[in-house]
């Protein structure tokens, strides 16, 4: 196929013109559409008005000299490079070497020119013009990705980079709107940010289905074919829908790959896509380009803040548990020294003076050891159990449970060591079968729990346990009718440590609830409660029957 070119002939012989004109209508590879000019003005005139991609040029013209002309030429056309061809007369070298110098492509000599000449001269000029318009094009790009991928990568902040980039990518690419679409573990996914603000409320819609055929249809363009099966066979089920939400398939996507670990195989973080809709468009292949460059900066700017995000909650986490470690020490020594204190002081009495004692003297100090030596011990047994739930070390093992059975069997235990004033009440309702947890934990929870209502019920009354069985949970209340808890304390007393300002001499070390909590969250259930000073409290566990 011939290409056609428009040349534009500014000389004010309209001999000579003929004689171009005729020359380059023989050329057999390129064609040419001719425009005339006989004076600069006139050639100027054409120039704004129509695109030329060469110029032939007379050195000497009425109105001004052909390298004025060139200057001015220069000053008014800036949309696009110009491409000049001088035509000097014999023994005007000088002219000749100062349009070089101003940056014509070439120059000829109007008494040796002969077809082949002028037809490869004007070839040339325009090959290499083209060239360089490519790599003008070309730095231009780059520069545009380059300043795109700085402003995108300026933030650490997830949220700030997603936005950044589709307002960035919608700018530079010119189109109606761009989408973040963010594959999530359990292979959906959601729209993550959007150019356009009012996104949300165009489509109400996250959920993708039904994208595949869609996906594989001709109108939509994938920029990277290198990832369609890996999406297919990860979230693209997904994905489906997205282009029902866009009602068009006008949609340029490209893959978000992180790069995973040093392991060849990049991850599929999810979906840059560049959309259209106002008026049909041909996505160029350097469009493509641009955005699989800004994926590729995009992708290390997730990365960068996913590091940053998991860099900080690695030291918050390292700060509380520094501090829950110092707050051990500190307990220990406390809640430590008082018992042993007893403990040694009981000791040697009756080291000293245990044989005048009688024996129910005896007896009395053997009382006092064994009772703070087991408190000691249920001391030592909840920091162990708290630092390993800190730790994320305990395990979950839940297993089929006759609840009925199990409440039975604590509550007698908790009746033997209950005294007289205290009445442990156990009422259940409900469907509680086919009921799994952790038999271990779920003992932490309510031993925990009972001792408490009985505890900080010094007065004595009565200490209500409800278990109701619903469809797909249970739920257990623990009442009681003691000395209640203040109102600004009770937010924090599932922290480790936390006691309620009202505790006074009762003795405690504040990890029971944090204990408790832990476990019911392991349950992955809830742990509330309500109480009022003086009156009472009521706390209420809800745990799923299958929490797996
Ligand atoms: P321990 O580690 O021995 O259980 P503790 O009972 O002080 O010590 P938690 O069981 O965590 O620790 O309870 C935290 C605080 O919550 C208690 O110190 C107390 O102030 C308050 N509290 C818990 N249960 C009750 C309740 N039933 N009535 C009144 N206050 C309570
Ligand atoms: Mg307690």
């Amino acid at each position: 196929m011939v290409d056609t070119w428009t040349l534009l002939i500014i000389d004010d012989c309209a001999a000579d013109r003929k004689i171009y004109r005729r020359y380059l209508l023989q050329d057999p590879y390129y064609s040419y559409q001719i425009l005339e000019a006989d004076c600069a003005e006139s050639g100027l005139a054409l120039c704004q008005k129509i695109h030329c991609d060469v110029i032939l040029l007379d050195f000497c013209l009425p109105d001004m000299s052909g390298l004025e002309l060139f200057d001015q030429l220069k000053q008014e056309i800036f949309d696009s490079p110009i491409t000049v061809i001088m035509l000097t007369g014999r023994g005007d070298e000088e002219v000749a070497v100062q349009a070089m110098k101003r940056g014509a492509q070439d120059y000829l000599v109007k008494q040796y020119l002969k077809p082949d000449v002028l037809q490869l001269a004007v070839r040339n000029a325009i090959k290499q013009s083209h060239l360089q318009a490519q790599l003008y094009k070309n730095r231009e790009r780059q520069r545009l990705i380059a300043t795109t991928a700085l402003r995108i990568r300026q933030s650490l902040d997830l949220e700030e980079i997603l936005n950044t980039a589709v307002v960035e990518v919608q700018q530079l690419l010119k189109c109606d709107r761009v989408l973040v679409y963010q594959f999530s573990p359990d292979n959906g996914g959601k729209t993550v940010a959007s150019s356009m603000e009012s996104w949300e409320t165009v489509s109400s819609c996250h959920h993708i289905e039904n994208l595949c055929h869609e996906v594989r249809g001709e109108n939509h363009h994938w920029g990277c074919k290198l990832a369609i099966p890996q999406v297919y066979e990860t979230g693209l089920s997904n994905y489906l829908d997205l282009l029902e939400q866009f009602k068009t398939k006008d949609n340029l996507v490209v893959p978000i790959n992180l790069s995973n670990n040093g392991n060849q195989e990049d991850q599929l973080w999810g979906l840059l896509i560049a959309h259209h809709s106002t008026q049909q468009r041909k996505w160029q292949a350097d469009e493509v380009e641009i955005l699989n460059e800004l994926s590729v900066q995009l992708a290390i700017a997730i990365q960068q803040a996913e590091l940053l995000a998991q860099t900080q909650a690695a030291l918050v986490k390292a700060k509380q548990l520094n501090a829950f470690k110092s707050q051990i020490v500190a307990t220990v020594s406390h809640e430590y020294r008082t018992p042993l204190t007893s403990i040694l002081a009981a000791a040697s009495t009756l080291l000293k003076h245990g044989q005048q004692f009688d024996e129910f003297k005896q007896q009395r100090f053997l009382g006092i050891i064994e009772q703070k030596a087991r408190s000691m011990s249920k001391l030592v047994d909840n920091m162990l159990m708290v630092n390993r739930l800190e730790l994320d070390k305990t395990k979950f093992k839940p297993i089929p449970l006759d609840l009925l059975q199990f409440f039975h069997d604590l509550i007698e235990q908790e009746r033997e060591t209950v005294s007289d004033r205290h009445e442990l009440i156990f009422n259940s309702s409900g469907n509680y079968q086919n009921f799994w947890g952790d038999r271990g934990l779920l003992q932490q929870i309510f031993v925990n729990l009972i001792s408490n209502a009985i505890k900080y019920s010094p007065q004595g009354g009565s200490v209500e346990f409800y278990l109701i069985g619903k469809e797909s949970e249970v739920i257990f209340y623990i009442k009681d009718e003691g000395i209640g808890i203040p109102m600004t304390d009770q937010e924090k007393l599932f922290q480790a440590f936390s006691r309620g300002s009202n505790v006074d001499t009762i003795p405690g070390t504040g990890l029971g609830l944090a204990i408790a909590k832990s476990c019911v969250e392991l349950h992955k259930g809830n742990i509330s409660l309500s109480s009022q000073i003086g009156q009472g409290t009521k706390v209420t566990v809800s745990l799923p029957k299958q929490p797996l």
